[in-house]
């Protein structure tokens, strides 16, 4: 298997560093107000990294920080009134939400950053005892230049590094020196000893992943902006703090999904919700629509893709039906059984060589449409037969596994509205006899807003 490693910039055999275990970190979401479909992006495609790394047999330890404290919780929460951690966990509990509706379901644990201060005081104290990071009134500050190779991996020179999330503070040594622990008085802050304060945004990372799974382990992830300068902060931490190299095995970072050639984001004010989405669109077409381009791609967003996506889906769900309706009628098997089965396995073959280069999902769903046409023109030609079917069956159920969509139409559930627009009027009867008309003429103007006409006799 391949994986294109951002640290090399080229495509690189996956070895990993423990027999056939991966431990892999997705740095997670803030959660001050509700995803959008950018977040969507990301996350569906290291959930389908995930499954297909199982797939193949990998022991897979895939680990996620949620960071419920920071200066945008704060700002939320104080615009509202509440608590901020009252308000990351509402907007945590709306974020796995949102990530079972699109199938994301991979991740075997969510790290929050305020269970994990004892960790992050912890590495500071390395950090400082080592000599990386300094102390001022402000708070604790890692020093960028003691770190030589800060920059390597997003690719600029330290020297040109002053570009920083952090507010430029008087007492730091230089504007590129980051914060690890902010001093703050007020609520929520935790004690440590440089006194009550809060972590900076990088340190919760590194302290996450050290807990879980040591200095050294196989993958990182996130989108291509966190790059710099959060991943870089990330190894200057890590590398500082273990004297061990590299941190990290393969960096994977996943491509924007863009409005307009701009990237989705809060502030830019361009974004759809996940909920929005939902609202209009099945969570398996957007899903379709994500994979269809390669992780490392940017997603054009708009209604055509999704429609475009969403008639894709109908377009195999579609045939699958048939094949299945198909099937009492299917011939027995003949002498070309054997061609066949070769046939089906050699597209599996394909399918699974895809995906082992670099996650290639494209590729692997123009191999899902290529199968979906033999079946129709064999479904034309009269000659898929019994075994045939079973044999395709079992290979598509094994992509969708993969994909983490369902390809076989899914069972219609019986429509209840019927049943309950009956008890409605049963009700409304009960409600004349009783002579209560301000209650059914409520009730019929409601039903009326939803098209339904009711003549009273
Ligand atoms: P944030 O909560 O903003 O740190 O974002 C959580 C994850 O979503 C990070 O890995 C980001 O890189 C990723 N992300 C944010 N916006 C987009 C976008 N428009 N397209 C793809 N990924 C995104």
């Amino acid at each position: 298997m391949f994986i294109y490693n951002t640290m090399s910039r080229s495509k690189e055999e996956f070895t990993t560093k423990q027999s056939n275990k991966v431990k892999l970190f997705v740095c997670g979401p803030t959660v001050y107000d509700d995803s959008h479909i950018g977040h969507g992006r990301t996350y569906i495609a290291f959930d389908c990294i995930a499954r297909f790394l199982r797939y193949e047999g990998y022991s897979l330890f895939y680990l996620q920080n949620i960071t419920d404290i920071d200066d945008k919780v704060i700002k939320r929460a104080q615009e509202r009134g509440i608590d901020p951690l009252i308000l990351a966990r509402e907007y945590e509990r709306r974020y796995l939400a949102d990530m079972k509706a699109l199938g994301v379901e991979n991740v075997n644990l969510y790290a929050r950053a305020t269970e994990h201060i004892p960790e992050i005081i912890k590495q500071i104290k390395v950090l400082l005892k080592k000599g990386f990071a300094y102390e001022t009134k402000t708070g604790v500050y890692f020093e960028e230049a003691m770190f030589p190779d800060f920059g390597n991996l997003s690719r600029r020179k330290l020297e040109d590094l002053t570009v920083h999330r952090v507010d430029l503070d008087p007492s730091k040594k230089s504007p590129g020196d980051f914060a690890l622990w902010k001093k703050i008085d007020e609520q929520p802050s935790w004690d440590s000893p440089w006194g009550w304060g809060r972590p900076g945004w990088h340190i919760e990372d590194t302290a996450i992943t050290e807990e879980y799974f040591g200095s050294q382990y196989d993958i990182h992830g996130g989108g291509l902006d966190l790059i710099f300068p959060h991943h870089e902060a990330e190894i200057a931490q890590m590398e500082s703090a273990s004297g061990l190299k590299p941190m990290v095995r393969y960096w994977m970072h996943t491509g924007f999904l863009n409005v307009q050639g701009e990237k989705m984001s809060k502030s830019r004010g361009n974004f759809i919700t996940i909920q929005e989405l939902l609202h209009r669109w099945d969570g398996e077409v957007f899903r379709f629509l994500v994979l269809s381009t390669h992780y490392r791609s940017p997603i054009d967003f708009c209604e055509d893709a999704l429609i475009q996506a969403q008639n894709s889906l109908e377009r195999i769900r579609k045939t699958l039906k048939k094949m299945d309706e198909h099937l009492e009628n299917s011939p027995e098997d003949e002498e070309s059984f054997q061609m066949r089965t070769k046939m089906w396995e050699e597209s599996h073959k394909k399918f699974i060589e895809s995906m082992k280069d670099d996650f290639n999902t494209p590729k692997a769903i123009s191999i899902l449409f290529e199968v979906i046409r033999n079946i129709n023109r064999q479904l034309q030609d009269n000659n898929l037969t019994k075994s045939s079917v079973t044999e395709i069956k079992a290979i598509l159920e094994d992509w969708e596994q993969i994909l983490g969509i369902n390809l076989f139409p899914p069972l219609q559930e019986h429509d209840k509205s019927g049943d309950v627009l009956e008890i409605l009027l049963e009700v409304r009867d009960e409600l004349r006899e009783k002579k209560d008309w301000e209650l059914s003429d409520k009730l019929r103007s409601r039903l009326n807003d939803l098209e339904f006409e009711l003549e009273d006799n």
